[in-house]
Protein backbone atom coordinates (compact mmCIF):
# COMPACT_ATOMS: atom_id res chain seq x y z
CA UNK A 1 0.00 0.00 0.00
CA UNK A 2 2.72 2.40 0.96
CA UNK A 3 4.83 1.94 -2.57
CA UNK A 4 1.01 2.67 -4.24
CA UNK A 5 0.49 5.82 -2.40
CA UNK A 6 4.30 7.37 -2.53
CA UNK A 7 6.54 8.10 -5.26
CA UNK A 8 10.14 7.65 -4.56
CA UNK A 9 12.71 8.52 -6.68
CA UNK A 10 15.81 8.06 -5.46
CA UNK A 11 17.73 10.16 -7.87
CA UNK A 12 15.17 12.15 -9.80
CA UNK A 13 17.16 13.97 -13.09
CA UNK A 14 15.23 17.40 -13.66
CA UNK A 15 17.46 20.36 -13.06
CA UNK A 16 17.19 23.98 -12.52
CA UNK A 17 18.20 24.34 -16.11
CA UNK A 18 15.33 22.41 -17.18
CA UNK A 19 13.03 25.01 -15.48
CA UNK A 20 12.23 28.34 -17.22
CA UNK A 21 10.76 31.80 -16.32
CA UNK A 22 10.60 31.50 -12.91
CA UNK A 23 14.47 32.52 -11.61
CA UNK A 24 12.88 34.21 -8.90
CA UNK A 25 11.37 31.16 -7.76
CA UNK A 26 14.28 28.83 -8.34
CA UNK A 27 16.63 30.89 -6.09
CA UNK A 28 13.78 31.37 -3.37
CA UNK A 29 13.61 27.33 -3.19
CA UNK A 30 17.35 27.18 -3.23
CA UNK A 31 17.65 29.43 -0.44
CA UNK A 32 14.40 28.10 1.47
CA UNK A 33 15.58 23.76 0.53
CA UNK A 34 19.02 23.57 -0.48
CA UNK A 35 20.52 25.52 1.88
CA UNK A 36 19.74 24.38 4.98
CA UNK A 37 20.57 20.59 3.54
CA UNK A 38 24.07 21.65 2.22
CA UNK A 39 25.08 23.72 4.62
CA UNK A 40 23.36 23.43 7.81
CA UNK A 41 26.31 25.02 10.26
CA UNK A 42 26.01 28.45 8.55
CA UNK A 43 22.52 28.12 9.72
CA UNK A 44 23.39 27.38 13.04
CA UNK A 45 26.53 30.29 13.13
CA UNK A 46 23.77 32.43 12.32
CA UNK A 47 21.30 31.16 14.65
CA UNK A 48 18.41 31.31 12.61
CA UNK A 49 16.14 28.41 11.95
CA UNK A 50 16.02 26.94 8.33
CA UNK A 51 12.24 27.50 6.80
CA UNK A 52 10.26 24.44 8.33
CA UNK A 53 8.27 23.60 5.68
CA UNK A 54 8.27 25.19 1.99
CA UNK A 55 4.78 26.19 0.05
CA UNK A 56 4.54 26.81 -3.58
CA UNK A 57 1.32 28.22 -5.07
CA UNK A 58 0.21 28.71 -8.38
CA UNK A 59 -1.85 27.65 -11.75
CA UNK A 60 -1.41 23.93 -13.01
CA UNK A 61 1.77 23.23 -14.77
CA UNK A 62 3.68 25.90 -13.84
CA UNK A 63 6.99 23.89 -12.74
CA UNK A 64 5.92 23.20 -9.28
CA UNK A 65 6.62 19.97 -9.16
CA UNK A 66 9.53 19.92 -11.23
CA UNK A 67 10.86 22.72 -8.57
CA UNK A 68 10.47 20.14 -5.85
CA UNK A 69 12.48 16.91 -8.02
CA UNK A 70 15.43 19.80 -9.57
CA UNK A 71 16.23 20.39 -5.21
CA UNK A 72 15.97 17.32 -4.23
CA UNK A 73 18.68 15.80 -7.24
CA UNK A 74 20.61 18.65 -7.27
CA UNK A 75 21.40 17.62 -3.52
CA UNK A 76 21.22 14.24 -3.93
CA UNK A 77 18.28 13.68 -1.98
CA UNK A 78 15.88 10.81 -2.34
CA UNK A 79 12.46 12.71 -3.96
CA UNK A 80 9.21 10.97 -2.08
CA UNK A 81 5.88 12.58 -3.25
CA UNK A 82 2.41 11.94 -1.96
CA UNK A 83 -0.84 13.73 -2.83
CA UNK A 84 -2.81 15.16 -0.47
CA UNK A 85 -5.89 13.21 -2.08
CA UNK A 86 -4.27 9.96 -1.03
CA UNK A 87 -3.88 10.95 2.63
CA UNK A 88 -7.87 11.71 2.27
CA UNK A 89 -8.91 8.17 3.75
CA UNK A 90 -12.19 6.97 4.53
CA UNK A 91 -11.05 4.35 7.24
CA UNK A 92 -10.24 6.10 10.86
CA UNK A 93 -6.65 6.66 11.32
CA UNK A 94 -5.52 5.75 7.41
CA UNK A 95 -4.49 8.96 6.74
CA UNK A 96 -2.10 9.78 9.57
CA UNK A 97 -0.92 5.89 9.22
CA UNK A 98 0.77 7.33 5.73
CA UNK A 99 1.93 10.63 7.21
CA UNK A 100 3.66 8.32 9.48
CA UNK A 101 5.06 6.08 6.63
CA UNK A 102 5.79 8.77 4.71
CA UNK A 103 8.04 10.57 7.62
CA UNK A 104 9.42 7.34 8.29
CA UNK A 105 10.19 6.31 4.74
CA UNK A 106 11.98 9.47 4.47
CA UNK A 107 14.27 9.17 7.56
CA UNK A 108 15.41 6.24 5.89
CA UNK A 109 16.70 7.44 3.13
CA UNK A 110 17.48 10.84 4.16
CA UNK A 111 18.79 13.38 3.03
CA UNK A 112 14.91 13.03 1.82
CA UNK A 113 12.46 15.64 0.24
CA UNK A 114 9.38 15.08 1.06
CA UNK A 115 6.58 16.84 -1.36
CA UNK A 116 2.92 16.72 -0.90
CA UNK A 117 1.03 17.76 -3.77
CA UNK A 118 -2.50 19.30 -3.51
CA UNK A 119 -2.00 19.63 0.09
CA UNK A 120 -5.42 21.24 -0.22
CA UNK A 121 -6.93 18.02 0.09
CA UNK A 122 -6.13 17.57 3.37
CA UNK A 123 -5.78 21.25 4.97
CA UNK A 124 -8.74 23.14 3.70
CA UNK A 125 -10.56 25.33 5.62
CA UNK A 126 -12.82 24.11 8.17
CA UNK A 127 -16.21 24.12 6.98
CA UNK A 128 -19.13 24.11 9.15
CA UNK A 129 -20.81 20.53 8.06
CA UNK A 130 -18.86 18.59 11.35
CA UNK A 131 -19.14 15.45 9.20
CA UNK A 132 -16.87 12.67 10.40
CA UNK A 133 -14.70 11.95 7.18
CA UNK A 134 -13.90 16.07 8.09
CA UNK A 135 -12.89 14.95 11.36
CA UNK A 136 -10.67 12.32 9.79
CA UNK A 137 -9.03 14.81 7.39
CA UNK A 138 -8.40 17.04 10.37
CA UNK A 139 -6.24 14.21 11.90
CA UNK A 140 -4.39 13.73 9.55
CA UNK A 141 -3.76 17.12 9.01
CA UNK A 142 -2.34 17.32 12.93
CA UNK A 143 -0.30 14.02 12.16
CA UNK A 144 1.06 16.14 9.25
CA UNK A 145 2.05 18.96 11.75
CA UNK A 146 3.24 17.20 14.29
CA UNK A 147 5.18 14.81 12.29
CA UNK A 148 7.18 18.20 11.17
CA UNK A 149 7.26 19.58 14.56
CA UNK A 150 9.64 17.02 15.23
CA UNK A 151 11.71 16.36 12.21
CA UNK A 152 14.09 19.15 13.28
CA UNK A 153 16.06 17.23 15.44
CA UNK A 154 15.93 14.34 13.23
CA UNK A 155 17.95 15.36 10.54
CA UNK A 156 18.10 15.51 6.61
CA UNK A 157 14.84 16.26 5.65
CA UNK A 158 13.02 18.85 4.19
CA UNK A 159 9.22 19.35 3.05
CA UNK A 160 7.37 21.06 -0.14
CA UNK A 161 3.92 21.15 -0.28
CA UNK A 162 1.88 22.59 -3.68
CA UNK A 163 -1.46 23.69 -4.37
CA UNK A 164 -3.49 25.51 -6.56
CA UNK A 165 -6.10 26.43 -4.62
CA UNK A 166 -4.42 28.95 -2.06
CA UNK A 167 -7.25 30.80 -0.68
CA UNK A 168 -9.25 27.30 0.60
CA UNK A 169 -6.07 27.12 3.04
CA UNK A 170 -6.57 26.58 6.57
CA UNK A 171 -4.41 29.31 8.24
CA UNK A 172 -3.17 27.14 10.81
CA UNK A 173 -0.73 25.72 8.51
CA UNK A 174 0.89 28.78 7.60
CA UNK A 175 1.81 29.55 10.94
CA UNK A 176 5.73 29.78 11.68
CA UNK A 177 7.01 26.38 11.85
CA UNK A 178 4.80 25.07 9.69
CA UNK A 179 4.92 26.25 5.83
CA UNK A 180 6.00 29.44 6.76
CA UNK A 181 7.74 29.70 3.24
CA UNK A 182 5.21 31.02 0.98
CA UNK A 183 6.67 30.96 -2.95
CA UNK A 184 4.08 32.31 -5.52
CA UNK A 185 4.87 30.29 -8.67
CA UNK A 186 2.81 32.43 -12.05
CA UNK A 187 2.41 31.53 -15.03
CA UNK A 188 5.12 32.81 -17.25
CA UNK A 189 5.52 36.53 -18.99
CA UNK A 190 6.72 36.99 -22.18
CA UNK A 191 10.35 36.16 -21.52
CA UNK A 192 9.76 33.50 -19.84
CA UNK A 193 7.45 31.93 -22.45
CA UNK A 194 10.45 31.96 -25.18
CA UNK A 195 12.68 30.49 -22.46
CA UNK A 196 10.24 27.29 -21.92
CA UNK A 197 9.84 27.05 -25.25
CA UNK A 198 13.56 26.89 -25.89
CA UNK A 199 14.06 24.36 -23.55
CA UNK A 200 11.67 22.34 -24.79
CA UNK A 201 12.78 21.95 -28.33
CA UNK A 202 16.28 21.15 -27.18
CA UNK A 203 16.38 18.00 -28.38
CA UNK A 204 14.13 19.13 -31.61
CA UNK A 205 15.19 19.52 -34.62
CA UNK A 206 14.24 22.84 -35.60
CA UNK A 207 13.68 24.74 -38.82
CA UNK A 208 15.75 27.85 -39.59
CA UNK A 209 12.60 29.96 -40.19
CA UNK A 210 11.59 29.46 -36.12
CA UNK A 211 10.81 32.61 -34.42
CA UNK A 212 10.47 31.79 -31.17
CA UNK A 213 10.62 35.35 -29.54
CA UNK A 214 7.13 36.19 -31.95
CA UNK A 215 5.82 32.68 -30.85
CA UNK A 216 6.17 33.38 -27.29
CA UNK A 217 4.96 36.67 -28.01
CA UNK A 218 1.08 34.76 -28.82
CA UNK A 219 1.08 32.19 -26.09
CA UNK A 220 -0.29 34.48 -23.64
CA UNK A 221 -1.67 32.60 -20.56
CA UNK A 222 0.00 29.65 -21.62
CA UNK A 223 1.64 27.37 -18.63
CA UNK A 224 5.06 25.87 -19.15
CA UNK A 225 3.19 22.62 -19.08
CA UNK A 226 0.91 24.00 -22.00
CA UNK A 227 3.81 25.24 -23.90
CA UNK A 228 5.98 21.81 -23.36
CA UNK A 229 2.62 20.02 -25.08
CA UNK A 230 2.72 22.65 -27.86
CA UNK A 231 6.28 21.78 -28.70
CA UNK A 232 5.59 18.22 -28.88
CA UNK A 233 2.23 19.15 -30.83
CA UNK A 234 3.95 20.83 -33.50
CA UNK A 235 6.79 17.63 -33.36
CA UNK A 236 3.91 15.41 -34.66
CA UNK A 237 2.67 18.04 -37.43
CA UNK A 238 6.39 17.67 -38.78
CA UNK A 239 6.27 13.85 -38.29
CA UNK A 240 2.91 13.35 -40.37
CA UNK A 241 4.27 15.33 -43.28
CA UNK A 242 7.37 13.21 -43.55
CA UNK A 243 9.73 16.15 -42.70
CA UNK A 244 12.47 15.87 -40.03
CA UNK A 245 12.61 19.33 -39.30
CA UNK A 246 9.84 21.75 -37.37
CA UNK A 247 9.00 24.78 -39.09
CA UNK A 248 7.39 27.98 -37.78
CA UNK A 249 4.30 26.80 -39.42
CA UNK A 250 4.18 23.78 -37.52
CA UNK A 251 4.06 25.44 -34.33
CA UNK A 252 1.38 28.05 -34.96
CA UNK A 253 -0.80 25.06 -36.79
CA UNK A 254 -0.35 23.40 -32.89
CA UNK A 255 -1.36 26.69 -31.28
CA UNK A 256 -4.46 27.32 -33.21
CA UNK A 257 -5.22 23.47 -32.66
CA UNK A 258 -4.63 23.90 -28.93
CA UNK A 259 -6.30 26.93 -28.76
CA UNK A 260 -9.86 25.48 -30.94
CA UNK A 261 -9.73 22.55 -28.22
CA UNK A 262 -9.96 25.31 -25.44
CA UNK A 263 -13.18 26.86 -27.04
CA UNK A 264 -14.19 23.56 -27.16
CA UNK A 265 -13.69 22.59 -23.52
CA UNK A 266 -14.98 26.18 -22.34
CA UNK A 267 -17.71 25.61 -24.74
CA UNK A 268 -18.73 22.78 -22.79
CA UNK A 269 -18.35 24.05 -19.30
CA UNK A 270 -20.56 26.56 -20.11
P1 LIG B 1 0.21 20.83 -11.01
O1 LIG B 1 -0.20 21.96 -10.12
O2 LIG B 1 -0.79 20.52 -12.08
O3 LIG B 1 0.70 19.62 -10.26
P2 LIG B 1 2.92 21.76 -11.48
O4 LIG B 1 3.02 23.20 -11.26
O5 LIG B 1 3.45 20.84 -10.45
O6 LIG B 1 1.44 21.37 -11.88
P3 LIG B 1 4.77 20.46 -13.22
O7 LIG B 1 4.26 19.06 -12.95
O8 LIG B 1 6.02 20.84 -12.57
O9 LIG B 1 3.63 21.49 -12.87
O10 LIG B 1 4.87 20.69 -14.79
C1 LIG B 1 4.31 19.79 -15.73
C2 LIG B 1 5.17 19.75 -16.98
O11 LIG B 1 5.08 21.01 -17.66
C3 LIG B 1 6.64 19.59 -16.69
O12 LIG B 1 7.01 18.23 -16.66
C4 LIG B 1 7.30 20.35 -17.83
O13 LIG B 1 7.38 19.55 -18.99
C5 LIG B 1 6.34 21.47 -18.10
N1 LIG B 1 6.66 22.72 -17.37
C6 LIG B 1 5.86 23.33 -16.45
N2 LIG B 1 6.42 24.45 -15.98
C7 LIG B 1 7.61 24.57 -16.61
C8 LIG B 1 8.66 25.53 -16.55
N3 LIG B 1 8.59 26.61 -15.75
N4 LIG B 1 9.74 25.33 -17.33
C9 LIG B 1 9.82 24.26 -18.16
N5 LIG B 1 8.86 23.33 -18.26
C10 LIG B 1 7.76 23.47 -17.51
Amino acid sequence: ARAQAMEVDESPTVTYSDIGGIDEQVREVREAVEDPLVNPEQFAKVGVDPPSGVLLHGPPGTGKTMLAKAVANETDATFIKMAGSELVQKFIGEGSRLVRDLFELASEREPAVIFIDEIDAVAAKRTDSKTSGDAEVQRTMMQLLSEMDGFEDRGEIRIIAATNRFDMLDEAILRPGRFDRLIEVPKPAVEGREQILRIHTRNMNIADDVDFEALAEELDDYSGADIASLTTEAGMYAIRDERTTVTHEDFEQAREKIEASDDDSDAAAR
